[in-house]
């Protein structure tokens, strides 16, 4: 089958989705350029292929969703916006498109995932697409990857309740954290921006994300 899946029309309604982004006030023509790379629709389930590029949220599976792709917009537009960004950290990988809009982006991106079956799955999407600069693995997001730190920029796709201000140790200075904070009925989109003694913190906005949980599912 053509890895593309349902072809010629997801092109069309792809390029509708970034008119409509455009509308919405996304400028960045980097970040529409990517978006219209990416085909969202291998991103969820196949009965809902033909919702993909409405601007919604839609559910994938374990009770998680695949985020709005005006807030991916959004959040990617605050990435790039950052002086040239290497090498980024995600937090909550679930269907992977976040991290694949990244990827087009950018030189380097690791995401983590707590729900392993996610992580599989979203693996095996990015062999098939040929991202080969997306790595993804398992794990508490809020341990960061110290392995491979320090980051550019680290992108939060959860809500955590507070600010885990320890995973600014894993940014370098002048390296930008982007996150959802709140609970389920009410979150903030913060940019914390990383200085040589503290940060400056930014208001970005109202956005509901699934919570950022601790611990993880195999
Ligand atoms: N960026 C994703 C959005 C997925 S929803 C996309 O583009 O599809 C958020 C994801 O965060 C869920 O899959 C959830 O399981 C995951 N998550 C929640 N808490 C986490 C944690 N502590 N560490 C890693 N992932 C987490």
């Amino acid at each position: 089958m053509n890895p593309h899946g349902i072809g010629m029309t997801s092109d069309r309604t792809r390029q509708r989705m970034i008119d409509r982004l455009r509308l919405r006030g996304i400028g960045d023509e980097r970040v529409l350029m990517a978006m219209a790379q990416v085909p969202r629709h291998l991103f969820v389930d196949e009965a809902l292929a033909h919702r993909a590029y409405e601007d919604d949220a839609l559910p994938i599976k374990y009770g998680q969703t695949i985020s709005q792709p005006f807030v991916v917009a959004r959040m990617t537009e605050e990435v790039i916006k950052h002086h040239n960004p290497v090498k980024i950290l995600e937090l909550g990988t679930g269907s992977g498109y976040q991290a694949a809009v990244l990827g087009q982006l950018v030189d380097q991106v690791f995401s983590i995932e707590r729900i392993d079956k996610l992580t599989r799955i979203a693996r095996r999407r990015f062999i098939k697409l040929g991202y080969r600069n997306i790595r993804c693995k398992t794990g508490d997001g809020f341990e960061g990857w110290p392995s491979e730190a320090l980051f550019d920029i680290i992108i939060v796709t959860a809500a955590p309740e507070k600010v885990p201000y320890e995973l600014l140790d894993q940014l370098e200075v002048g390296g930008k954290m982007i996150l959802p904070v709140g609970n389920k009925k009410q979150q903030k989109l913060i940019a914390i921006v990383k200085e040589s003694h503290g940060y400056k913190k930014e208001m970005l906005g109202e956005v509901i994300f699934v919570p950022l949980l601790e611990g993880v599912v195999r």
